[in-house]
């Protein structure tokens, strides 16, 4: 509809005057084509060339301070898709934060401790054929070191190639020795509060790693176990009808038969005595024995052990069942303690026996069973999974491999009564993928009681803001729930638990003087001080060695990280605790927010940040998950290539990232396309603006209302940029901003204002109005988008300031005058833009149908409702039609006119407009040609045209 400049060459050609010249057309060296892939970089080098991250922090001076404390990326390899969403949403919070007035100091950080690291080390060894054990622990050391130096260079690279602003020639790392030795310090504090101790508790353990796993390295998989159905014979009944009965129990880990030390029951629930009195071929069932089950589970036994008949002799309830003692089915041969039943609250009704086989060293309920009664917790299976050499009939048996043995011993007892086979979830380690084990071992355990530890948690749960607030469950109920927390690994690469024990009392050496030799040396030396120095070295003159014992266990790499708080937001300059917010995959409710938590809250009574947000994870286009497999990896590094940052940059904004993400090829093409229509608008903008100048500029309240409604729409957008600022939701905004270029100025502002840009005089009031407008419009737009588009803002910004050492990222989101907000002004263009829509409707019908080449060669006679005439006062149909001239008339319209779209009320009849084309803006209009010495153009055109001859004569 509207000219371009294009077409005006073609129709100059044949011109007696050369109008072209005369109009004013867009220029700028901002390109269409952005080629951010080569871009990009060389405003990278810029930034650092000019200091930005230091001229941040010196303009931040005085600010309030923002810290969005980084948890830290595990240096163990390339940066995949879900750290750079982490990473960019870090960043265009820090910088929006910055560009709202504070000073958002960013520090990265990395955690390098920890089992990954050490099983690389570990298969290179293997491959090279040396055996780990006969390293040197300081050698080993060494080597995971340079390992995670070496990618924590790479993962730098990567982050910054992604456009994210910090200290990234200071960041933190968890291995650096200031860290080691303030973790030390903080380790110290729980060993001094007594929150510290040592105990024999099952714990999730890989007996391929040879480690106890926290619960988030742990992944669940199906995994096929063998079942067996056991016979447990009373030996004193604890009620008359269980005399010379069997209790059967069920079981899918025959392994952890050897630690069985009780069997439970439900208090509640009804048990019933059979006699088997038929049984199947090949059943394990004995005619005439009578056996004890739980009374709703009697079919499902009675059919896995092929007893085809049955008689009840008794129904009891659970609690009859107390003191009832019973022999261990291995009796005679090693077994030959008492096996209590005892009442638990877990027993179910909905798989086995209803008898619970319990063994306290092979998982959590029956541990607690255990300490319950006071039953003991044997320690049966050693570090690499075989049974210790005391365990009877197995010992040196790994229990991978011992389930088949043991089924047999139990037969060859005459205590098997069925035997099968069940798919099932099962715990496997993250890292080797082995299945893990309940193993009873001497650990590091912070507990979740002494100091009131869970119940300050959480208080400071409820004290913390949860985005999305769904997160304030999760967490709660997970340390509501938790057991105490394991803090100690048998490996090698990690903050030694620096403790002593007593050798007398088995206590934890509690000493001030002590603690603080440790933690000058890890200061000096690092953590490897405490495996090369004499124990004489801590423990002082006053200690003799004789009497402790040196711990070699190290640190759960959860308390590193749990820790970064300490030694980052309280040490490092410029930086305040608690940190004003943390921000993770939702997953890190199990890790990283819960480990800061406990830490911080049994050192320092509360949690180490104010909010903590969540983000999803991302996923391939169609909702599955990436893998390698399937062939569905998107890469950062390859986006990144083809693309640019910035289109990455623009994905995580446009995504909804409280939930899960999806990206692809598709996706990407799209973000592609939003991205070209927002570089076009600012190519629109500097292309209009070329020479523009603060003499030209005009004050609001002159403006025509075109004008001042989008000075109220820049109202409208500002308070919506500091509000999802505040709730730290781009995605809202980022739809409102595309929106507000695509609908309001490319298809409707832009294209009105096209004329007047172009045609009017350069001096005109409407024309410096504009200009006045876009001048607005480019100040916000360049900073709205600079915390996403960090490139392409910076490039516009330039394009139009040129300067040695500005940044459009050291600016200020402008401060947008109260006095543009107008609500009355925006109602009535409401019903102005809903009208223009019913007449640009009409008029694309007349071009679709021959009558009419251009808008401008029609003049559209409508007819509106009284309201909408009402509103289009002061407002000229024809310039925001785009047409020559227009009438609009109140009342019904004549029946074959036409009514586009759902408005009632307004009919459009489109006539020709009368008169002649003007050869320099090509409206029609009557006056052409009539009162012009130059030619066949306008007054309009004349009056501009002869200020641009006159100025050139
Ligand atoms: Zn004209």
């Amino acid at each position: 509809m509207a000219l371009q400049a294009g077409e005006r060459d073609r129709k100059n050609d044949n011109m007696s005057v050369d109008y072209k010249s005369t109009v004013n057309l867009p220029r700028s060296s901002f390109a269409m084509k952005a080629g951010l892939p080569n871009a990009e970089p060389k405003l990278l080098e810029r930034w650092q060339r000019i200091g930005l991250f230091a001229k941040l922090r010196a303009a931040g001076q005085g600010r309030e301070k923002f810290i969005l404390h980084d948890g830290p990326p595990y240096a163990n390899g390339n940066i995949h898709i879900g750290h750079a969403l982490n990473k960019i949403l870090k960043d265009v919070i820090n910088r929006s934060q910055q560009m709202l007035g504070k000073d958002a100091n960013y520090v990265p950080g990395w955690d390098c401790h920890g089992l990954p690291i050490e099983w690389k080390i570990e298969e290179k060894y293997r491959a090279e054929g040396k055996d780990k054990d006969e390293v040197p622990v300081i050698r080993f050391r060494e080597e995971c070191r340079a390992f995670a130096e070496k990618w924590i260079e790479v993962q730098r690279e990567e982050f910054k190639r992604l456009g994210i602003e910090g200290d990234w020639d200071n960041p933190y790392t968890t291995m650096a020795h200031a860290a080691e030795a303030q973790i030390v310090r903080e380790l110290g504090k729980f060993v001094m509060n007594g929150g510290l101790y040592k105990g024999v508790r099952p714990v999730l353990w890989s007996v391929v790693e040879k480690t106890a796993l926290a619960e988030a390295e742990v992944e669940y998989h199906d995994h096929t176990s063998m079942t067996v159905w056991v016979r447990f014979p009373v030996i004193k009944a604890g009620h008359p009808e269980l005399d010379g009965v069997s209790v059967v129990i069920w079981t899918t880990t025959p392994w952890t038969l050897p630690g069985n030390r009780a069997v439970a029951y439900g208090a509640d629930h009804d048990y019933v005595v059979i006699e088997v009195k038929e049984i199947a071929e090949g059943s394990l069932a004995v005619l005439g024995e009578r056996l004890v089950v739980m009374a709703g589970l009697l079919a499902e036994v009675a059919e896995n052990a092929g007893i085809t008949i049955h008689e009840t002799r008794a129904v009891i309830k659970g609690q009859a069942l107390s003191g009832t003692l019973l022999a261990h089915p291995l009796r005679g041969e090693g077994y030959d303690f008492d096996v209590p039943l005892v009442a638990g609250a877990h027993v179910t009704t909905d798989q086995g026996t209803g008898l619970v086989h319990t063994a306290p060293g092979h998982g959590q309920e029956d541990f607690e069973i255990g300490v319950k009664y006071g039953i003991e917790v044997p320690q049966t299976v050693a570090d690499g999974g075989t049974f210790y050499d005391h365990v009877p009939l197995f010992a040196g048996l790994h229990v991978f491999k011992a389930d088949g043995e043991i089924a047999k011993r139990l037969r060859a007892a005459g205590k098997l009564l069925a035997q099968g086979k069940l798919v099932h979830s099962y715990p496997h380690s993250w890292r080797s993928k082995a299945p893990l084990v309940f193993r009873a071992t001497p650990q590091w355990f912070i507990s979740m009681s002494a100091n009131g530890l869970r119940d300050k948690a959480l208080e400071a749960i409820s004290q913390t803001r949860w985005v999305p607030p769904a997160g304030r469950k999760r967490i709660e109920s997970m340390v509501e729930n938790r057991p105490d927390w394991c803090i100690s690994r048998q490996r090698a690469w990690g903050v030694p638990i620096t403790v002593f024990v007593d050798k007398k009392t088995d206590e934890p050496l509690r000493d001030k003087g002590v603690l603080d030799r440790i933690v000058a040396a890890v200061e000096a030396e690092g953590a490897d001080a405490w495996f090369t120095s004499p124990p004489e070295r801590f423990l002082g003159p006053d200690l003799d060695p004789e009497d402790f014992e040196q711990v070699t266990d190290i640190l759960d790499v959860w308390f590193d990280s749990g820790a970064t708080h300490a030694f980052v937001l309280e040490e490092f300059d410029g930086l305040e605790w608690p940190a004003s917010l943390y921000l993770e995959g939702s997953d890190q409710h199990r890790g990283w927010f819960q480990s800061s938590l406990l830490e911080s809250c049994g050192t320092r009574g509360r949690a180490p940040y104010e909010a903590v947000l969540t983000h999803g994870f991302v996923m391939a286009e169609d909702g599955r998950k990436m893998s390698k497999s399937l062939g569905n990896v998107v890469a950062p590094q390859e986006v990144v290539g083809k693309f640019g940052a910035d289109i990455l940059r623009l994905w995580v904004v446009a995504s909804d990232y409280s939930e899960d993400l999806r990206i692809g090829p598709e996706i990407l093409k799209h973000q592609v396309d939003t991205y070209r229509r927002l570089r076009n608008t600012l190519r629109y903008l500097l292309g209009n603006l070329d020479g523009f100048d603060e003499a030209e500029k005009i004050d609001a309240e002159e403006m025509p209302e075109l004008e001042r409604w989008l000075l109220h729409r820049l109202w409208e957008l500002d308070r919506l940029l500091r509000r999802s600022a505040e709730d730290f939701d781009f995605h809202s905004l980022y739809t409102a901003i595309h929106n507000f270029c695509a609908v309001d100025l490319s298809a409707f502002y832009f294209d009105i204002r096209k004329d007047s840009l172009y045609c009017d005089r350069a001096d005109s009031d409407r024309r410096r109005a504009v200009r006045t407008t876009l001048d607005e419009i480019f100040s916000c737009l360049t900073a709205w988008l600079a915390p996403v588009l960090c490139f392409t803002a910076e490039e516009a910004w330039l394009t139009r300031y040129a300067s040695d050492d500005d940044s459009v990222h050291l600016r200020l989101f402008p401060e947008i005058p109260a006095a543009w907000r107008d609500d009355e002004l925006a109602a009535k263009w409401e019903k102005v833009r809903a009208l223009r829509r019913v007449v640009t409707g009409a008029l694309e019908i007349e071009r679709a149908e021959g009558r009419i080449g251009s808008s401008l060669q029609a003049h559209p006679i409508v007819h509106a409702a009284r309201d909408y005439v009402a509103a289009m006062a002061g407002v000229d149909l024809a310039e925001i039609a785009i047409t020559s001239s227009a009438t609009l008339l109140e009342g019904e319209g004549p029946d074959d006119g036409f009514t586009v779209g759902d408005i009632a009320g307004v009919v459009v009849t489109a006539a020709l407009a009368k008169g002649k084309k003007c050869e320099r803006c090509w409206q029609v209009l009557e006056e052409v040609g009539e009162n012009d010495a130059e030619g066949e153009i306008c007054n309009r055109c004349a009056d501009a045209v002869g200020d641009v001859f006159a100025a050139a004569s």
